[in-house]
């Protein structure tokens, strides 16, 4: 079998799975604000936490293009267990890409089973967008070093238990961002999860404040064992994390198009379906073109990133078409479904509250829009 029938087979099982697990509970486990354990242990099976892993690490190393097809897929039913996945991946990959082989060997194939799984830790309260203001840092103790600071927002916070976190190993570095580092920590003595963050969306899965006090790690979890790189680190993943919120995007908005076109085909008004009425019409018409040119600009950026080729144009258009696609999409999903979308027993209020968050995630849309200029004028120089 070639790689295009593996991944295509790998799709269609991820789609079978999606529509008999995923579908039933995700309206029970958000209303409740459950974590979902049973569909965490579901993907441990299907090989997700390895998703992007290199096999040689026990990963099934699939291609930017079949992960963001696999994201979309999952997200147009319910968005919330990509994150569960996906951040951990973003863990994994900032281990693949920079770690040392010895590092490789000892993390990648524990994280690609799930038996250890967490994230990434970059924002602190006061340092989002401009990550080189975070103040956590790490001071250097004979063969450790001990860190102190607050991460905020940390997603699988309260599930995980090993994150790569970002810290300052010399705060008066100039520039700033020379003076950072990534260190990979389990939680234990002085790293704990202090308070489950309450949100509008993106129920279920935990997101959280991270608090270390005099925390010893060993240097050996120093990523790519030199200091002063964790800010390249921290920044490398984004096209391929952009690419992935994108499908995360298009995801919903592909699953707010599906459930309103069938709902507008069985919800009558003056005697006919709504979707007779042509004010209906431009709206199912508007989203669909939006799922497709969204699909398209992944595919785009997804196959360039496979191919090694310079994406971040690319990525950053696909984040934030998609991303606002999904905002639109939902809001009018919930226009087509009149007063029924205020209701909880519809997915369309949910695929509302979680749209939002992929206009924030992996760099604010007003961020890319910033990129993708800078970048068109680099391009084209006059
Ligand atoms: C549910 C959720 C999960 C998250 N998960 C994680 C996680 O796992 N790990 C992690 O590290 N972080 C995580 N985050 C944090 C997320 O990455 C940040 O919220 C995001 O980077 C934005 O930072 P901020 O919230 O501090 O906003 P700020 O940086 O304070 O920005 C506020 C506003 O100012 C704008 N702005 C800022 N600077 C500029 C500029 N130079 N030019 C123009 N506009 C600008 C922004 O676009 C935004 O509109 C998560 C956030 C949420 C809500």
């Amino acid at each position: 079998m070639n790689t295009d029938d593996t991944d295509r087979e790998i799709i269609d099982s991820i789609e079978r799975w999606t529509e008999r697990e995923l579908r039933p509970v995700a309206r029970r486990f958000d209303h409740a604000d459950e974590y979902p354990e049973e569909i965490v242990e579901q993907m441990k099976g299907l090989g997700l936490f390895g998703a992007t892993i290199a096999p040689e690490y026990g990963g099934l190393g699939l291609s930017a293009s079949t992960y963001a097809r696999l994201v979309m897929t999952i997200a147009s039913v319910w968005m919330a267990p990509v994150g569960i996945f996906n951040s951990h991946l973003i863990m994994a990959a900032c281990v693949q890409r920079n770690g040392t082989e010895a590092q490789k060997r000892r993390w990648l194939p524990r994280f690609a089973t799930g038996e250890i799984r967490g994230g990434i830790g970059l924002t602190e309260p006061n340092a989002g967008t401009d990550l080189q203001s975070i103040r956590t840092v790490a001071r250097r103790d004979g063969d450790d070093y001990i860190l102190d600071g607050t991460k905020t927002w940390i997603t699988n916070g309260v599930y995980g238990s090993c994150f790569g976190v970002l810290v300052k190993t010399d705060p008066t570095a100039q520039p700033r961002h020379k003076g950072m580092s990534m260190f990979l920590c389990e939680k234990g003595q002085g790293f704990k999860a202090a308070k489950k963050i309450r949100k509008l969306g993106y129920k279920s899965i935990d997101s959280a404040e991270l608090v270390f006090e005099g925390f010893r790690v060993s240097a050996e979890n120093l990523i790519g064992g030199v200091e002063g790189r964790g800010f390249q680190h921290a920044v490398g993943g984004l096209e391929l994390g952009r690419i992935n919120v994108a499908a995360r995007g298009a995801g919903i908005a592909a699953g707010a198009l599906r459930d309103a076109l069938r709902y507008a085909q069985q919800r009558e008004t003056f005697g006919k379906p709504i979707a007779q009425h042509q004010a209906i019409q431009l709206k199912l018409a508007d989203m669909a073109t939006r799922v497709e040119a969204a699909r398209l600009l992944i595919e785009q950026a997804a196959r360039k990133y496979d191919t090694g080729e310079r994406c971040d144009l690319e990525s950053s258009m696909a984040k934030l078409f998609a991303s606002e696609a999904g905002v639109e999409n939902s809001l009018e999903a919930m226009r087509i479904f009149g007063g029924y979308s205020y209701s909880t027993d519809f997915d369309v209020e949910r695929y509302y509250r979680d749209a939002p968050l992929m206009c924030i995630g992996e760099g604010t849309n007003e961020m890319q829009r910033i990129i993708i200029a800078r970048q068109l004028i680099e391009r084209n120089p006059v």
